[in-house]
Order: C-alpha cells, then sequence, then structure tokens
C-alpha cells in the first residue's frame, strides 16, 4: 500500500534536513507500507528547493513540485493533492510541529478502525500570543454558526485521507481555497484525534495576525452567505425604526406645530445610516470579488519545476 505525504514549504531551509530525518526514521518503523513524500516549494526565497533537489538525488521516495512563486499555502497543498498517487494521503507541515511519529497511530485507525480520514486537533492553545486564541474561538463560533461546513476548534493541518476522500476534495476545484472547510464539507468518516501543542522545530511562523485575519474572512465568505442575510436584516430593522419615526414626527408637527430644533441628531442619524450602508456595500463587494475571482478560471497554482514526470497542473 502506497501513502503518500504532501508537505508544503515555504523557507524552510532551517528544518527540512531534520524533517527529512525524522520521516526517514519513522518511515523505517513502518516498513510494511511504501512511501512516497512530495515537497511543494511554494515560492521560497531561500536555499529550499536546492535542499530538496539534493534529498530527491539521494532518495528516489523523494518528490518535488516546485511553484512559480508564493501561492499560498491552500495552493501548495492543492498541488500536493493533486499529483499524489497513494491510496493514503497525508498533510503534513514541514516544521515538525505535525510530529511524522503519529503517522504510525493514524495509519492504524485508518486501516483497522476503517476511518476514511483521520485528523488532527490540538488539545490547549499553549504557547500561542492570547489575543490570538481569544479571535480564534471566536471564528470557529461563529463559523460553526453560520456555515454548514462543521469546523472543529484548533483543527490542525495534519491529515491522512483515504484515496476516496481525495478524489472528492480533488473536485472541488474552487480558486478561493479553504482546507479547514473543504474537509468538513465532503463528509465521509472522520476520526479526530488530539496531540499536545509542539513548539517549531526551527525557523519562524510564516502566519502574521493580518495574514490570519484575511484568512478567516475568506473562510466565512467561502461557507456561509450569512454576513448577505445581515445585511438584508440590518436594513428592514432601520427602515421600520425609521417608519416609525417619521410617523411620531408627522404627529408631532400637526399637533404642535414644528419649531427648527434637533438638527445635530439629524446629523447623526444621517452619519450613522450612511455607514451602516458603506459596510453593507462592502459586504456585498467582498462576495462580488469572490465571484471575480472564480469566474476568471486561474489555475490555482503554476509549477515551474519537478521531478515528477507525469506531473498534473
Ligand atoms: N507554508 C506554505 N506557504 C505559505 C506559508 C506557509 O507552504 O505561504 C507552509 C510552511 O512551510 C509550513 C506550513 O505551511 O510547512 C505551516 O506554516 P507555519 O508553520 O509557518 O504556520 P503555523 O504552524 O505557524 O500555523
Ligand atoms: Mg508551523
Amino acid at each position: 500500500m502506497l501513502v503518500s505525504v504532501i508537505i508544503p514549504c515555504y523557507n524552510e531551509e532551517a528544518v527540512l534536513n531534520l524533517y527529512y530525518k525524522e520521516m526517514d526514521r519513522v518511515t523505517g518503523i513502518l516498513s510494511n507500507y511504501d512511501f512516497e513524500m512530495i515537497f511543494v516549494n511554494d515560492g521560497s526565497k531561500d536555499s529550499t528547493l536546492s535542499i530538496l533537489k539534493q534529498l530527491a538525488k539521494e532518495d528516489e521516495r523523494v518528490k518535488f513540485i516546485s511553484l512559480s512563486r508564493n501561492f499560498g499555502k491552500e495552493s501548495a497543498m492543492y498541488a500536493g493533492l493533486k499529483n499524489a498517487k497513494g491510496d493514503y494521503v497525508v498533510l503534513m507541515d514541514a516544521d515538525l510541529q505535525h510530529p511524522p511519529a503519529t503517522l504510525v497511530e493514524m495509519l492504524r485507525i485508518a486501516t483497522e478502525e476503517g476511518y476514511d480520514s483521520v485528523a488532527t486537533r490540538r488539545m490547549t492553545r499553549k504557547g500561542e500570543p492570547p489575543i490570538r486564541s481569544f479571535f480564534a474561538r471566536q471564528f470557529y463560533k461563529l463559523m460553526n454558526k453560520i456555515s454548514n461546513a462543521d469546523i472543529v476548534d484548533g483543527a490542525m493541518d495534519y491529515r491522512l485521507m483515504s484515496r476516496d476522500f481525495v478524489d472528492s476534495l480533488l473536485r472541488m476545484s474552487e480558486y478561493s481555497r479553504f482546507s479547514k472547510g473543504l474537509f468538513g464539507w465532503v463528509g465521509y468518516k472522520t476520526k479526530w484525534v488530539a496531540y499536545e501543542n509542539v513548539e517549531r522545530a526551527a525557523g519562524e511562523t510564516k502566519w502574521s495576525f493580518w495574514k490570519l485575519l484575511l484568512y478567516s474572512i475568506e473562510g466565512i465568505v467561502a461557507f456561509s452567505t450569512a454576513p448577505l442575510s445581515i445585511s438584508v436584516f440590518l436594513g428592514m430593522l432601520f427602515a421600520f425604526f425609521a417608519f416609525i419615526g417619521l410617523i411620531f414626527v408627522v404627529i408631532r408637527a400637526a399637533l404642535y406645530g414644528d419649531p427648527v430644533a434637533g438638527w445635530p441628531s439629524m446629523v447623526a442619524i444621517i452619519l450613522f445610516m450612511g455607514s451602516v450602508q458603506l459596510v453593507c456595500l462592502g459586504i456585498l463587494g467582498i462576495y462580488l470579488s469572490k465571484i471575480y475571482l472564480e469566474v476568471k478560471k486561474r489555475p490555482i497554482f503554476i509549477c515551474s519545476d519537478s521531478n515528477i514526470e507525469d506531473i498534473r497542473l
């Protein structure tokens, strides 16, 4: 049975050799499986690609796909999934935060207990900045309320999938990819295993708070149209208030006459309504921009170099 391991790498020169050594050890333990390691170089600016080429020379299980620029982790994972030939496919980070040794347990669960997918989540958010944890938690709560994507809090991208699962994932060739949602959306029997958070072995994280925020918006837009409904609801709510206010003003003017007063409150109301309109237009704009990107049908990744002969683009 062939197991494909997909490793997206962006500026990971500090950790790649460590990672390979660990993988080599683990694949040694799992000697009843064949392995291929598909490293996807996501437009690294350091020596990641030359290290990968060196590894590929020494070990024929090492495959690499080098993207023509930094397309982001989602695109890198898609490139790997598309070219994985294994009966089981594993997504794993290069920084050893996803300990390869747990593969032993994951493969056992998939084969013996008959799961289509074995997914990992962290037990705690220890070692993470507190504000990040706070926003992350709110995001998962919100996401599960407004979408049917069934996203688990603390879910990691470390995941083992069966061939069927991967084929289903690949049928979703959308441009704006939010894997955590896609995994949940395809369904199948998934077993969740929890792990203690592991620190990065070397190098540093590629995610800033800002990047994460944009990514969360991506997730919401990709899996929910609730923001659109909320803006419609807001519009109706304010129209109702405006109508009540209008009746009040007209009756008061008819009964008591109308001395000109209260323009500060008027200005406040106008400004308030103006901003609500802008927010709603903005929400509409975000969805529109996603449609625009989707309609253009641009490739999700562009490969500039690879040692896979029949590479699928
Ligand atoms: N990564 C990638 N492209 C990017 C950013 C990250 O391929 O644009 C890879 C990175 O090399 C690593 C994985 O995605 O293997 C997770 O990144 P990182 O460890 O920086 O994220 P964190 O673990 O801090 O969430
Ligand atoms: Mg990491």
